[in-house]
């Protein structure tokens, strides 16, 4: 007897060349059976005819901590169809603490920021600073460490030191690249895959470094593609909405505190201090991240200006700043063993509004940048081996009952699934909670908090997965 019968959709499933009309039979939260006209009883059988079936979409770059928006980062996730998310930046306890409220039935891991002014006082802190961090990080059930360079940098020999201590503690390490030496641009970028020194790294964003800072940015994508394909250890996401997400941030003297968005504001011919960002508000440039009630989303100009005032500038932040062919580019790029170069679309959402996988990643399968089978290879089984994740990211027999579906042709998600159970459904999300993928450090403490805990060790090496 099945839990649950999804008849007739199209069904993608890269590792298992499924790619055509098939059911899927769910029993105790695992994929039980794929193929056509299943037989076998089922408590509950679903209609899926017309619409599109892929493993679970993993978002591999998010934010849910409030700071960066709003407590809704989980919602707006599950809304878009994602079953699973790897948070950039936490903080940790912040996210953890709006669990219960704000969850919504979706799978997190999360990075705790390794930033000054955050989570060190300065921006040269010692070897054992950075061991305090990781461990207390991971106790308290992080899957690692997040170097916010591009925002908030480091000093480049102790951005290598932080990366190092991380790998030796086992600990999953991301890097937005930048330090107090080059910004978060394809310089930036060139200098993270030396300092990462052929040591496994997660590089943020790819498409973030490839703006036009420097030089012509279709060149800058190129050359972070070469750059990609000669580093295999660096594993990356590249994200697809024009808009990026910053903070707004201005000290007591007014100048702006996040490098991202003074290279923003100077990119659209701005200050780079609190008349600036005025200036950009008010010109419909710069966007404010706000409150909608129950999700966030984004307002400029005059209401815009207003939102930034009441706040006293501290508020998170967007611009339309990505131009559109890096990011065809990088998505498409691919090895000579049919590798990606760029082994996932991300979003760089969650609650920054722009969870747009579905609702602009499917527009590059309808221009051939991508097929079908891609699209899901980038959106689920790719991100689930970066996260070392083995059940999750295809429909194998056994593996996690995670699943996404969606209109192909309005690029609509319409329903998912996590471990068999609905999440979202009829327009709504009908879950609650969430479960935390982490390291062993960390069960204690998730489970403490009356949460699933989903252990992984980030120090195995990354399965890439070649030409299917
Ligand atoms: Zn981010």
């Amino acid at each position: 007897m099945y839990d649950l019968l999804l008849r007739g959709a199209h069904v993608v499933d890269p590792l298992n060349g499924v790619n055509g009309i098939a059911d899927v039979a769910v029993a105790d939260g695992k994929i039980a059976a794929v193929g056509r006209d299943l037989e076998g009883a089922a408590r509950e059988v679903i209609d899926l005819t017309g619409l599109v079936l892929q493993p679970g979409i993993i978002d591999s770059h998010v934010h849910l901590g409030s700071m960066w928006g709003s407590p809704f980062g989980p919602k707006m996730l599950a809304m878009n169809g994602v079953t699973t998310c790897l948070d950039m930046a936490g903080p940790l306890d912040d996210i953890l603490n709006n669990v219960p409220e704000y969850g919504a039935g979706i799978n997190m891991a999360i990075l705790q920021f390794a930033s000054p002014p955050f989570t060190f006082k300065t921006n040269a802190p010692s070897k054992q600073e950075m061991i305090d961090l990781i461990d207390a990080s991971l106790e308290g059930g992080a899957l690692g460490v997040k170097l916010l360079g591009g925002h908030y940098p480091l000093k480049p020999d102790v951005s290598s030191t932080l990366i190092k201590t991380a790998l030796e503690r086992r600990a999953y390490v991301a890097w937005h690249a930048g330090t107090s030496e080059h910004g978060s641009n394809i310089e930036g970028m060139i200098e993270a895959v030396e300092m990462a020194d052929g040591y496994p790294l997660h590089l943020a964003h790819i498409n973030a470094y490839c703006r036009g800072a420097i030089k012509n940015e279709i060149e800058e994508a190129k050359t972070a593609v070469e750059l990609l394909k000669k580093n295999p250890n660096i594993f990356c996401e590249s994200y697809i909405s024009p808009k990026n997400g910053t903070r707004l941030t201005c000290d007591a003297e007014g100048k702006i505190q996040s490098k991202v968005t003074g290279n923003c504001l100077r990119h659209f011919g701005f200050s780079e201090d609190r008349d600036g960002v005025r200036k950009a508000l008010l010109a419909q440039k710069a966007f404010v991240v706000y409150d909608a009630g129950g999700y966030s989303d984004l307002c400029t100009g005059e209401e815009g200006l207003k939102r930034w005032e009441a706040a006293d500038s501290d508020v998170g932040g967007s611009f339309n700043i990505n131009p559109p062919i890096p990011r065809i580019l990088l998505a498409q790029a691919k090895r000579d063993d049919g590798s990606f170069v760029v082994d996932a679309i991300s979003t760089d959402g969650g609650c920054i509004p722009r969870n747009v996988i579905i609702s602009q990643g499917l527009s590059l399968v309808k221009l051939d940048v991508l097929t079908l089978s891609e699209f899901a290879q980038k959106t689920s089984l790719n991100p689930a081996r970066m996260l070392r994740l083995t059940t999750k990211g295809h429909l194998s027999v056994g593996a996690d009952a995670d699943i996404t579906v969606y209109d192909y042709a309005t690029q609509t998600p319409k329903a998912s699934f996590v471990e068999g159970r609905k999440v979202l459904w009829n327009g709504e999300i009908v879950a609650k909670g969430a479960t935390v993928i982490c390291t062993e450090h960390g069960r204690k403490a998730i489970e403490a908090r009356g949460m699933k805990a989903v252990t992984v060790d980030p120090g195995k090496q990354v399965e890439r997965v070649k030409a299917l």
